[in-house]
């Protein structure tokens, strides 16, 4: 049999037969790589020198198995969330997976909240929002995988958690696994971006090991998809903007019951009823809000969605999906989530509505700020 090789940008199996499947490598480009010593499957080498990101098959059931083999496993469970995008990163189920594994529960993108934003509020309403869906983690962090020193404190805590043990690395695509991996290998071997990052939801398969100083593993594992992120319903230019790489700049609304807001073309917030109240808003810097009247909203929209309202563009209109409606009785302080996008914190009681693509969440949480 002959030994495998293994993409260094995923980890996945390389194979040059099946086109379509994971770790494609036309022959020309394996042989290549082998010389140089930096073999990619096509999917990564696309990514790193197109920025173009190609769609592969892998199913639910191979992330079960990987799940359920973590349960198994005596280790401490590492769980890589956005805070950004926090409902968006649970992993359902992942409290009867991990067994009686440990988990460090990581809210990631630390960097994009509100610098004013108080640390141990924000992991108290993680860990609050944790046990919610049955979730115990031993301990709750936030971090940044852009940040060298939040990196040595996770690397830290880490350590002082795995108490001699693996280390599996576990979170949705998109919550920055990738990078964050990328950023541990760095710091402890100076090999400078192995791992494949992008923008683009999918892009880590199979796991990749990184060897510990004392035989044991930090086994990095595929993202696992979470089909109701805004992600999924966009195009690549779209997403950079959607996605924030800066600290958000939250915007006041002064509105009156019966204004509506304009997410760009992606969303929309109605406030139907209660008094005038400052609603905030916390999506990317460079997406544009639009204040208009609720009673012609529709119209509004259908108007200018894809030219004044965009995301989407106008050649994408045709693919995008239809703006859903849901409606919310708030009695307190509450943020409408629109999964992968971003919130608004209602401060008051009201009714209010908020519409996303078909397929993409809306939610009520307690106000996160
Ligand atoms: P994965 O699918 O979980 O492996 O996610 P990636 O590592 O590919 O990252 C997804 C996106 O989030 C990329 O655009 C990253 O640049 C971005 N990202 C990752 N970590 C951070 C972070 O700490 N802060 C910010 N602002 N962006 C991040």
């Amino acid at each position: 049999m002959t030994e495998e090789i293994r993409c260094i940008g995923c980890g996945t199996v390389i194979q040059t037969k099946d086109k379509e499947g994971i770790g494609y490598t036309p022959n020309s480009a394996l042989e290549k790589g082998l010389e140089t010593g930096d073999v990619y499957c096509q999917r990564c080498f696309r990514l790193r020198h197109y920025n173009d990101i190609q769609d592969v098959a892998i199913t639910d059931k191979e992330f079960l198995a990987l799940l359920n083999g973590i349960g198994d496993a005596d280790a401490l469970i590492v769980n890589v969330v956005d805070i950004f995008d926090f409902n968006g990163s649970l992993i359902p189920g992942l409290h009867r997976f991990v067994g009686s594994n440990p988990v460090l529960l990581v809210g990631n993108k630390v960097d994009i909240l509100p610098k004013s934003l108080k640390k141990g509020k924000m992991t108290q309403w993680m860990k609050e929002r944790a046990f919610e869906v049955g979730l115990r983690p031993t301990e709750v962090t936030l971090t940044s995988a852009k940040s060298k020193s939040d990196i040595e404190e996770l690397l830290e805590l880490i350590e002082e958690h795995r108490d001699g043990r693996d280390v599996y690395v576990v979170g949705v695509t998109n919550v920055g696994k990738s990078t964050l991996i990328n950023a541990i290998i760095n710091h402890s071997a100076g090999v400078k971006d192995l791992i494949t990052t992008s923008q683009f939801p999918g892009t880590t398969l199979d796991k990749i090991e990184i060897p510990l100083e004392d035989g044991h593993f930090l086994i990095d594992t595929p993202g696992i998809i979470h089909r109701h992120q805004m992600a999924h319903y966009l195009g690549k230019k779209d997403l950079m903007l959607v996605s924030p790489k800066k600290e958000i700049k939250p915007k006041v609304y002064q509105l009156n019951a019966g204004q509506t807001l304009f997410l760009g073309g992606l969303a929309r917030f109605d406030f139907i009823q209660g008094n005038k109240q400052g609603f905030i808003t916390y999506v990317s810097n460079d997406l544009m809000i639009h204040r208009t009247k609720l009673e012609t909203a529709t119209e509004f929209y259908e108007k200018h969605a894809g030219g004044l309202l965009q995301p989407p563009r106008k050649n994408e209109l045709g693919e995008f999906p239809e703006l859903v409606r849901f409606e919310f009785s708030v009695k307190e302080k509450t943020d409408l989530v629109f999964a992968g996008l971003g919130w608004v914190t209602i401060p008051d009681a009201g009714v209010v509505a908020g519409w996303a693509p078909k397929g993409v969440d809306v939610i009520q949480r307690k106000s996160l700020i």
